[in-house]
């Protein structure tokens, strides 16, 4: 169902705006989860992709952790109860 007008390389070296496993294209709705290492997000995963360990995860992420950005704008992660 996607119609998606993809020009360019098949390469997409923007790997937070498709899922990691399929190559769906995030469109900013559904429970995409995001892969974060060292609260850097490395890619993320549409819904169907993820495997019930992955929403366990990302499940016990959103209730530990903090998410917000740094005055780069990068992403970061940090406990619950820990204030700057
Ligand atoms: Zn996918």
């Amino acid at each position: 169902m996607s119609t998606d007008n993809t020009t360019g390389t098949t390469q997409d070296v923007n790997t937070l705006s498709r899922c990691h496993r399929c190559g769906k294209k995030y469109r900013g709705r559904g429970e995409w989860n995001v892969e974060m290492r060292r609260g850097v997000p490395q890619w993320i995963l549409c819904p169907d992709c993820q495997s019930p360990e992955e929403n366990a995860e990302a499940a016990i992420n959103e209730a530990m952790l903090h998410y917000g950005r740094d005055s780069f704008g990068r992403c970061l992660a940090m406990p619950k109860g820990i204030s700057l």
